[in-house]
């Protein structure tokens, strides 16, 4: 079994403490061993990041330098990413197929993305005061701390650490302890494409002991953090009691409205793929699919023996659409929630069971679900479940749409399928989330924002998202000429 390291500081890896196991979750076992960084460890890797930051080896290289550093790692990943790829599949049951096409490519456009975006920056320069010239520089900040879950690892991973290098930032990545390999190893091949020693540094372990020394540590400047809402009010937390800005990208429950003047044949693969792409375990997941009464019947006799027939099995299969969920926990969460739908007097539809691997050893399978409810007080509408798990809700009206659909704590994305102009306008103003996409199940375009209302988040992630959060803005007046000064203490 291959043990990854606690931590990678300056190029060089640590084994820290022993004995996280991390899992293959087709079969349940241990595929690797992880290393845990505790806190003198992060403290060693927030020294070597700011050291990097100090003396300027990176934030003072010219923009063209940095963009060359930057398309290098594009082009490492590219070269590894079967590799990559692999990796994400083993700890996460993730379909490979998924993982090479769109993630480990968008790690790879997410540098090339942020080496264009540097080169296009302008700055701020005031002349309203005609004897002054004032310029507003952006300016790196320093140390940026990375925390990212385990369901798009790689894809949040790359995200993240070429927005906060890009500006003239150290980084610092933690990966989620339950699938750290793919990540691991991506910070691997970027410190091998050129960037300065000490630039990215990489811990590992749990939440709750590296996690926490990490967005605790005082010479950490910015955190950015991924993951469940529960976890982002404790980092929340921590930071504001040490001033320091956050992002959080958080859980979402996301209302897919599917009107009866909708594209019918699209809306319904829309749906299938926006609940049940990665596993259903997506922030973006269309997990409550709000469906107008009036085509109800004709929807579920479209959309659920289509569920049904999902090809649940292996994901190194290129056959497979759903593979195991991460882990079971997970599997567990599920099957809670099918037993809620029993005793919610929703009505299970399809799934709603765990069901054995395709091998030998088990697996942490489970039937992707549907449910039909007319509660939507119900937690099958207002809890994230993060699984192949769709809640179906029927409304009556675009007022009883707007209603459900902005009716959850959460506020990340919303999808509306509706061929009437007018009304996909009307809907994309007054629903409460951070992203609507109309007549389209998943579009991320990387200069726009994509981040949450309510508990679905703070902040953003994006071109100029990431410029405003890992920049910082300087004010800097000059005289042309000397102006007056008030002389004071002449008597
Ligand atoms: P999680 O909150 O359990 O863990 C996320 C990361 O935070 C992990 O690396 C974990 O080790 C770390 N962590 C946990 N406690 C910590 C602490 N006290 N201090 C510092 N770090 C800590 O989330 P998860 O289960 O890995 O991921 C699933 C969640 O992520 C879901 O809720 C999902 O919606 C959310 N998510 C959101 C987005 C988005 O863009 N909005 C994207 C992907 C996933």
């Amino acid at each position: 079994m291959k043990s990854y390291p606690a931590a990678i500081i300056a190029g060089k890896s640590y084994s820290g403490n022993a004995g996280l196991e991390v899992l293959d979750p087709t079969t349940g076992a241990a595929v690797a061993s992880l290393g845990e960084a505790d806190a003198g460890l992060v403290d060693k890797a927030v020294i070597a990041a700011r050291a990097a930051f100090a003396d300027g080896r990176w934030r003072g290289l010219s923009v063209e330098a940095r963009q060359k550093v930057l398309r290098s790692c594009a082009d490492a990943l590219d070269a590894h990413a079967d590799e990559l790829a692999d990796l994400e599949c083993l700890n996460t049951g993730i379909p490979l197929k998924q993982i090479r096409e769109r993630m480990v490519t968008r790690a790879a456009y997410n540098f090339r993305f942020f080496a264009e975006y540097i080169g296009q920056q302008a700055g701020e320069l005031y002349e309203q005061h005609p004897g002054y010239l004032t310029m507003v520089r952006q300016e790196a900040v320093g140390v940026a701390a990375l925390i990212a879950p385990w369901n798009a690892p790689i894809a949040l991973g790359s995200m993240k650490i070429a927005a906060a290098l890009a500006f003239g930032n150290s980084a610092i990545i933690k990966p989620s302890e339950i699938a750290p390999l793919g990540v691991t190893r991506m910070v691997e091949i970027l410190l091998g494409a050129g960037l300065p020693e000490g630039v990215l540094g990489l811990v590992n372990g749990t939440g709750i002991l590296t996690g926490a020394a990490l967005v605790g540590h005082a010479g950490v400047d910015r955190i950015s953090f991924t993951g469940g809402t529960g976890t982002g009010r404790s980092i929340g937390a921590v930071a504001a009691a040490n001033l320091k800005p956050v992002t959080m990208e958080l859980g979402g429950k996301s209302a897919n409205v599917i009107f009866e003047d909708a594209d019918f044949e699209r809306a319904v693969d829309g749906a299938l793929v926006s609940i049940f792409a990665n596993n259903g375990q997506q922030c973006l997941a269309g997990s409550r699919i709000l469906v107008q009464r009036s085509i109800l019947e004709r929807f579920l006799a479209a959309f659920v023996p289509r569920a049904a027939a999902i090809r649940v099995g292996d994901p190194r299969d290129a056959k497979t659409e759903v593979g195991p969920v991460i882990s079971e926990g997970q599997r567990q969460r599920m099957l809670r929630f099918a037993e809620i739908a029993r005793t919610d007097g929703a009505k299970i539809l399809v799934g709603g069971a765990a069901r054995p691997g395709p091998g030998q050893g088990g697996g942490f399978y489970v039937d992707p679900t549907v449910v039909l409810t007319e509660n939507h007080d119900s937690l099958l509408c207002q809890d994230e479940i993060f699984g192949p798990f769709a809640t179906i809700v029927p409304f009556d009206d675009e007022a009883d749409a707007l209603r459900l659909a902005n009716g959850t704590s959460f506020g990340l994305v919303s999808y509306v399928w509706t061929e009437s102009l007018p009304r996909a306008m009307r809907m994309q103003e007054a629903l409460v989330a951070g992203v609507v996409w109309v007549n389209t199940p998943m579009m991320r375009e990387l200069r726009a924002p994509f981040g949450g209302y309510g508990d679905s988040g703070i902040g953003a992630e994006g071109g100029k998202a990431c410029a405003q959060f890992y920049a910082r803005e300087k004010t800097v007046s000059i005289p042309r000429t000397p102006q007056p000064i008030e002389r004071l203490g002449l008597g």
